[in-house]
This record gives C-alpha cells, sequence and structure tokens, in this order.
C-alpha cells in the first residue's frame, strides 16, 4: 500500500503509540506534520530516515487558539491535512474524591477536547477532497472502566461517542472516522504508573508482569508497530466502509 501524495497529522506523537504510527505511515509513503513535547529531534529523525517530508508544530492541545495555529500551518505548509491521527493524551490516576481538579480540566481538554477541535478544523478540506481518515487513539478505557482513573475513562468513552458522530456526519463522503482502543502498551504514559506503583511499595522485579496479569489476559503488551499496522489498514481502500468503529487490540481486554 502507499500514502504517497497523503499528508498525515499525528498529535502526540513525539513518543509512544503517536511515534510509532507516525513511521508505520512515513514507511507508507506519507508526508508527517509532527506535534507534542519532549525529544522532538529524535522524533523528526526517526521520520527523516523513512525518506519523506516531516514538519512539526508545537501547539499545546490543550488551548483551542494553539490548535488551530497547528492546524493553519498545516493549511499553509502542506496543503491540508489527509490522515489526522488524535493521539495526544494523558492520565492522572487518583479515586474522585481526591482527584484534581485542574487534572480533570487537562485531561478533558487534551483526551477529548482537542479531538472536537482538529476534526471540525481538518474536515473542510477533507471534504473538499472527498477523502480522508480520521483515527482517534482511545483505549479499552473507551469501552470499560477501571478505578481511580474517572477523568480518562470520561475523556475516552467520550472520544469513542464523538468517533460515531463524525463517522455518521461523513458517512456519505470518502471520508472515514474510527477509534482504536489499545491494552496496555509499554510507553513513557505507562512506565509512570508503574513507577508510582513501586513508590508505593510494589515490588519492582515483577511490577510489569503485576500490571498485565491484572487486566491483560494475553499478559503481553500491545506494540506501537502493532498499532500502526491496524492504522495502515485502516486508511486503506479495504477499510472505506468501516465506519464508526471502536477496534480494541487489547490482549483480550475487553473480551472478559
Ligand atoms: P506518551 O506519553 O508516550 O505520549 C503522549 C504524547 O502526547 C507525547 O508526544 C506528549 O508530548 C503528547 N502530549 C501530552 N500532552 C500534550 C499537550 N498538552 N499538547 C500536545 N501534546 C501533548 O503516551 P502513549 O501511551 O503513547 O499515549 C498515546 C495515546 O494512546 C494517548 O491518547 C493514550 O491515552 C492512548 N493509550 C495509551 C495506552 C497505553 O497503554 N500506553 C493504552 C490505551 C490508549
Amino acid at each position: 500500500m502507499t500514502l504517497n501524495g497523503k499528508t498525515a497529522l499525528i498529535t502526540g506523537s513525539t513518543s509512544g503509540i503517536g511515534l510509532g504510527i507516525a513511521q508505520s505511515l512515513a514507511k507508507a509513503g506519507a508526508r508527517i506534520i509532527l506535534n507534542g513535547f519532549g525529544d522532538v529531534e529524535a522524533a523528526k529523525d526517526a521520520i527523516d530516515a523513512c525518506g519523506v517530508r516531516a514538519g512539526y508544530h508545537g501547539a499545546d492541545l490543550s488551548d483551542a487558539g494553539q490548535i488551530e495555529e497547528m492546524m493553519r500551518y498545516a493549511e499553509r505548509e502542506f496543503g491540508g491535512v489527509d490522515i489526522l491521527i488524535n493521539n495526544a493524551g494523558i492520565q492522572h490516576v487518583s479515586p474522585i474524591e481526591h482527584f484534581p481538579v485542574e487534572k480533570w480540566n487537562a485531561i478533558l481538554a487534551i483526551n477529548l477536547s482537542s479531538v472536537f477541535h482538529t476534526t471540525r478544523l481538518a474536515l473542510p478540506s477533507m471534504r473538499a477532497r472527498n477523502w480522508g481518515r480520521i483515527i482517534n487513539i482511545a483505549s479499552v478505557h473507551g469501552l470499560v472502566a477501571s478505578k481511580d482513573k474517572a477523568a480518562y475513562v470520561a475523556a475516552k468513552h467520550g472520544v469513542v461517542g464523538f468517533t460515531k458522530t463524525t463517522a455518521l456526519e461523513t458517512a456519505q463522503t470518502g471520508i472515514t472516522c474510527n477509534a482504536l482502543c489499545p491494552g496496555w502498551v509499554l510507553t513513557p504514559l505507562v512506565q509512570q504508573q508503574i513507577d508510582k506503583r513501586i513508590a508505593e511499595g510494589a515490588d519492582p522485579s515483577d511490577a510489569r508482569e503485576t500490571l498485565l496479569a491484572e487486566k491483560q489476559p494475553s499478559r503481553a503488551f500491545v506494540t506501537p508497530e502493532q498499532l500502526g499496522e491496524l492504522t495502515l489498514f485502516l486508511c486503506s481502500e479495504g477499510a472505506a466502509q468501516v465506519r464508526g468503529a471502536a477496534w480494541n487490540m487489547d490482549g483480550g481486554w475487553v473480551a472478559q
């Protein structure tokens, strides 16, 4: 499959799942617009190594104004976005009574509202070309809950709902919108949760295994590369009638 001539914007693509998906799309020939904080140069180098054009915009996705600037940059420098991967996300683990209000607001803004903003701003040029792929990185927590993750679970269920509405509003066009719902993937976001458990007394020698055993029957992490492969399928013509799906890749998590 080739994505030559297409431009993909992947939010939160300086590490983890976003960077893995960006590399898969780049290897298939897409031009890549990166976003996120952290080691931007290493992320750019990884895309450059695929031989495609790489851009970067450092919008803070908690700010609608900065998202508007990022989408204007994509129009100006790349002629618009053909493939939009809404991936940026953060986590905070705490019981509801102690959940910091500012963490709630940040998780809702970055994990959910940013998806609305990028989508509303990408759709006009996708409609003009009558082609587009919008893939929202939700989570198994868009389908089922876990305790102490109120904001994340609420935001990810919201992303799954928003995905369905977007799919309906574009159903008679060449634009599709779907959500991916990964289980545990070993990224900085998950490593932080493992580190927190160790700080609270968990045994470091088997903290990863314990985390997996609680939820993921395969007892193996999903990988960014595997999510990249599924993304490539959803970008293909074979997936043109996959619309509004919430596709779990979770080692059996939600089958239980
Ligand atoms: P990660 O921490 O490696 O990556 C998160 C990315 O988002 C980084 O590039 C970071 O810089 C960026 N980001 C954070 N706040 C931002 C902001 N305000 N503005 C712009 N960018 C920002 O985490 P990850 O595990 O790769 O997570 C990626 C997505 O996958 C998230 O939406 C997460 O909820 C989802 N997810 C992860 C897992 C998992 O097990 N790791 C499972 C299911 C879903």
